[in-house]
């Protein structure tokens, strides 16, 4: 499998550091407010990572952390707590908070299909861990205590930006724009490690150390809680591209001053969805005051979770995702539509191909190969369906490609089949409208409905009408027992 690794800034063949286990750590939420359905997309994308390396046969172990401390608005080391301005939002305690937006995360990763990583580590619960590499850092002169803070002394490194040519200017950490400069850092991109002054009399959360009563900074947890649970290195490391400065910059700074050595082998960062003002973030979705755009509200709307998986899917990991509600439309469109060509295959028509089936794993996998290739990995569902083989065959096939993709194709298609069984075979009450595309359209609905009223209190001139109406829009119309079905033709 080839990977893009940002730090070498090219696809690399991945080779694991350990025969029997690949390690994988993955930034995990900041609980203050619900998950949007950006940072879901790097949760998808990386799901989808950890499943092909399966797939491929190796065994994972994978570690994601909680944010439930430490995290300023800034993502450096200015601003506010974003968990205690969370806590004070919601007149409740950080704990309180953190708890009610882990188990909503899970919630939405479960409707997602998106797999519990094998460890997850709320960064409160390894305090000591932060302690003892910053002690180190300390005794070895690559971190200072200044003004109750300690920092990170970035000027002891030979190397600190691995992940672009930063220019300096444009990364000034501390200047920006309402945001104040800690005059304590010796050098601009300094940060800390653990605080001790806060801002806020009321800091929830804090812990006795050798510095002082306090708090850790963001960026040792994840260097903390990697080692805690995966050792002194890493296969790979993953997060949105957003993490990759200041965040995994200062993860590799403080990793590597601590070990002496090498940490992680391959980082890779997924792209930013983007609405019609940019990236979406979390912290102006909760300051302009508006609906967050979470999967709740997806759902309010009316579309199907893994429907905006399949929407992810279609766009590579690499790529920004421009989200518009038409195109959550027609992803959810062709995603119906998929599962009603699914439906249509029969599950027993005889014994599966093994030799096709293995022909088409290939296929899939010289696909995915390259840098997790999702969209061709879809665009392969298709061509399953169009494959010159029995239907149990393309069944195993898609079952195939879906432990990867986790779309829930044969599950959703033979729901599909058997309520359209059910429907055709009615004579009970309900009058069910089947779309045979597999797209429902809730206009046409509505006019089928209001057809078959028409019939029932035999005011045929309306019923005729109405069919007319739904010609001229395109629409063919197949009465069936108690109901009809529609397509466009
Ligand atoms: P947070 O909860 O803010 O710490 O972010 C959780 C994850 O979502 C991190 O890996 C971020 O890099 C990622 N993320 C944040 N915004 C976006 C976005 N608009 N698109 C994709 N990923 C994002
Ligand atoms: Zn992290």
């Amino acid at each position: 499998m080839y990977l893009y690794n940002s730090a070498s800034h090219k696809k690399e063949e991945f080779v694991p550091n350990h025969p029997d286990v690949v390690k994988m750590y993955t930034c995990g939420p900041t609980v203050y407010h619900y998950a949007h359905i950006g940072n879901l997309r790097s949760y998808i994308m990386e799901d989808v990572l950890e499943k092909y390396l399966r797939f491929l046969g190796y065994n994972v172990k994978r570690v994601m952390n909680i944010t439930d401390v430490g995290h300023l608005s800034s993502d450096a080391d200015t601003g506010e707590d974003k968990m205690l301005k969370g806590a004070q939002r919601e007149h409740k305690s950080v704990m309180e908070i953190a708890k009610f937006y882990t188990d909503a995360f899970f919630d939405d990763c479960r409707k997602l299909n998106i797999k519990r990583p094998d460890v997850v580590e709320p960064a409160t619960n390894c305090i000591d861990e932060y302690i003892k590499i910053i002690t180190k850092l300390m005794d070895t002169g690559y971190a200072y205590f200044a003004g109750g803070n300690v920092y990170f002394d970035t000027s002891k490194l030979k190397r600190y930006y691995i992940f672009n040519d930063h220019n300096e200017e444009d990364l000034a950490v501390g200047v920006r724009e309402g945001v104040e400069e800690d005059t304590n850092k010796r050098n601009r991109n300094d940060f800390v490690l653990w605080f001790t002054k806060s801002k806020f009399e009321d800091q929830a959360l804090k812990w006795d150390s050798p510095w002082g009563v306090g708090y850790p900074g963001w960026h040792i947890e994840c260097s903390g809680i990697s080692m805690k649970h995966l050792g002194e290195d890493l296969d790979i490391h993953c997060g949105g591209i957003d993490n990759a400065f200041p965040h995994h910059t200062n993860e590799i700074a403080q990793s590597e001053s601590y070990l002496g050595h090498k940490w992680t082998n391959y980082w890779v960062h997924v792209a930013h969805l983007v609405g019609e003002h940019g990236k979406l973030s979390k912290s102006k979705m909760i300051a302009s005051g508006e609906k967050m755009l979470n999967l709740a509200l997806l759902e309010e709307k009316g579309y199907d979770p893994l429907a905006y998986r399949f929407f992810c899917l279609q766009a590579h990991y690499r790529k920004n995702l421009v989200f518009t509600w038409e195109n959550l439309d027609n992803a959810q469109k062709a995603f119906e539509k998929l599962i009603a060509k699914i439906a249509n295959l029969k599950p027993d028509d005889g014994a599966v191909d093994e030799a096709a089936r293995k022909e088409y794993r290939e296929k899939f996998i010289s696909q995915m190969d390259n840098d997790i290739n999702t969209p061709n990995g879809v665009t392969m569902l298709y061509d399953i369906l169009k494959a010159q083989t029995n239907d149990a065959t393309k069944r195993a096939m898609l079952a195939d490609a879906d432990t990867v993709l986790s779309l829930s194709l044969l599950e959703k298609a033979d729901a599909l089949r058997e309520k359209n069984a059910k429907a055709a075979l009615s004579g009970g009450a309900e009058f069910t409208v089947i779309a045979e595309d597999g797209a429902p359209d809730a206009a046409v609905e509505a006019l089928i409905r209001a057809r078959a009223d028409a019939k029932k209190a035999k005011n045929f001139a309306e019923a005729d009408r109405i069919r007319d109406e739904l010609k001229a829009q395109g629409i063919e119309l197949t009465d069936i027992p108690n109901g009809a079905k529609w397509k466009r033709v």
